[in-house]
């Protein structure tokens, strides 16, 4: 996991998708969390830069002393609430922060094919709604809203407003076409206005 995670990180630094050592990921292998380490220029991530915590984002031996993501806290809620969730992957593609200007607590989207890459959608027949958070720094106010917004989040997604998006699934394959589907419906409703 960790090999192949490290590939999908480079790919998005490809895609502009983490500038400046910005943006975090993590996968749960055997009930065991790997989160990114701070501050790697996420075009050079390499299996080596994921470091492992335990379930409330303490690091663990023989990675103690090294920096977790300023984030990780997100990570630990999202393992908490979604016990199916195996990969977090997080964005700061700039489609879903314009997205995050143009809206207030939820993007609504419908009719569009590619709805289909959320796991549980079978129709383009459809309207969904993606919760949006605010940019909060405490942490704090990550622990009270997930909880407090699980039922919307049926997308395996959420966009935090001028900041980026989070998305996850059961394994990388399925976190993967979260995130990029959600990409998509932000770009694809962007270039209408
Ligand atoms: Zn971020």
């Amino acid at each position: 996991m960790k090999v192949k995670l490290a590939e999908t990180i480079r790919a998005y630094h490809v895609k502009g998708w983490s500038p400046a050592t910005s943006t975090n990921y993590s996968f749960r292998e055997n009930g065991q969390i790997w989160v990114s380490r701070s501050g790697v220029d996420k075009s050079t991530f390499q299996a080596e830069d994921f470091i492992a915590i335990d379930e409330n984002g303490c690091v663990q031996a023989p990675y103690i002393g090294v920096k977790p993501s300023d984030e990780t806290m997100i990570h630990v809620l999202i393992y908490r609430l979604f016990p199916e969730a195996q990969v977090i992957l997080h964005s700061h593609s700039k489609n879903p922060v314009l997205i995050s200007m143009k809206n207030d607590k939820v993007f609504t989207v419908g009719n569009y094919e590619l709805q289909k890459g959320f796991s549980g959608v079978t129709t383009h027949d459809c309207t969904l709604q993606i919760p949006i958070f605010e940019n909060a720094q405490e942490m704090s106010y990550f622990e009270q809203i997930l909880p407090q917004r699980l039922s919307e989040m049926k997308q395996h997604c959420f966009i935090i407003r001028q900041h980026g998006t989070y998305a996850w699934g059961e394994n990388l394959f399925s976190a993967k076409r979260h995130l990029e589907t959600l990409d998509y419906l932000c770009e694809c409703e962007l270039e209408q206005i």
